[in-house]
């Protein structure tokens, strides 16, 4: 009997890892920064989600054990893939935080979320956190669990009601530790400005400042461009996948994966 799957006679190429090595295909991973991970990394960098931290480490010693091709600080290109020659090509560049275009956007006092989470060293005591979702609410409570001082102002009626469903028992859990620790939660209330005395924001009362070192902005993502117009009509198959194709969180991510990677 004869091999239930033939080895394809050119090199497949993934971003980033599928199961596909497990199915026969030879799989290339190109990952442009220094690190595997990509949203897992920030995602698992506060103190309460190492389950994050690990899921990294796994899936980084199933590529090892697989034999992938990964070829790291190698940014993917149009013309790269198109030289590999491959049978498919699955693209999952992610997404990056929104920045609204408000005065003070670039003020020192401004930090986006991924670098609060990756440099915790660079918040100041007393946060102001714009943006009551999931990544909001970890950054905060991870923040008042180290100490700061943490203000969270939310544009819409309740914290933690946008983006994809949250598991109840992770917004049971947050909204109780909020409580515990008096957490001012302003809602109905959006940014305005960020200045040298802190954030400016407008909700019902009003306009007000709220004093601050560091105001953090997690008020959502956006899919990063995709290559896909530039591939299509190139001879093979292209696929996309996680936050590239909607932003969604890891189960989506993965499942996006799998389907892709049972189809070729
Ligand atoms: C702070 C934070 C916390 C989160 N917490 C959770 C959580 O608790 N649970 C949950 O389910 N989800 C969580 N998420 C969401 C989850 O992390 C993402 O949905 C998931 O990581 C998306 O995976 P992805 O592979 O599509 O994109 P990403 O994780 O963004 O990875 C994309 C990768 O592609 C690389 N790349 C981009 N362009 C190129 C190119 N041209 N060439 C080579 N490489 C390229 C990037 O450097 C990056 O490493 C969180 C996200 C964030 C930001």
């Amino acid at each position: 009997m004869g091999p239930a799957i033939r080895l394809p006679p050119r090199p497949r190429v993934l971003l980033p890892c599928l199961p596909t090595p497990q199915r026969g295909h030879k799989v290339t991973l190109f990952e442009k920064s220094d690190s595997l991970g990509g949203h897992l990394i920030s995602g698992g960098a506060h103190d309460f989600k190492s389950e994050v931290r690990e899921l990294n480490l796994w899936y980084q010693g199933e590529l090892r054990d697989w034999g992938v091709d990964v070829c790291m600080g190698v940014e993917a290109t149009p013309e790269l893939i198109d030289g590999l020659e491959p049978d498919a090509v699955i693209l999952a560049n992610g997404s990056s935080p929104v920045m609204p275009k408000i005065p003070g956007i670039d003020h020192p006092k401004t930090l986006g979320c991924i670098d609060a989470l990756l440099h915790e060293e660079r918040v100041g005591r007393r946060a102001v956190v714009v943006g009551g979702g999931l990544v909001g609410c970890e950054i905060s409570l991870d923040l008042i669990n180290k100490g700061h001082e943490v203000t969270i102002v939310e544009a819409l009626p309740g914290i933690l009601s946008s983006g994809p469903a949250v598991p109840l028992p992770n917004t049971m859990y947050l909204r109780d530790a909020f409580a515990l620790h008096k957490t001012p939660i302003l809602t109905n209330t959006r940014i305005a400005a960020v200045e040298d005395v802190g954030a400016v924001v407008e909700g019902p009362d009003g306009r007000q400042t709220l004093p601050a070192d560091t105001v953090i902005i997690a008020v959502g993502f956006r899919p990063n461009p995709s290559m896909a117009p530039d591939l299509r009509g190139c001879g093979y198959e292209v696929h996309e996948i996680g936050d590239e194709r909607h932003v969604g969180n890891i189960l989506t991510s993965i499942w996006d994966a799998y389907e892709v990677a049972h189809t070729l």
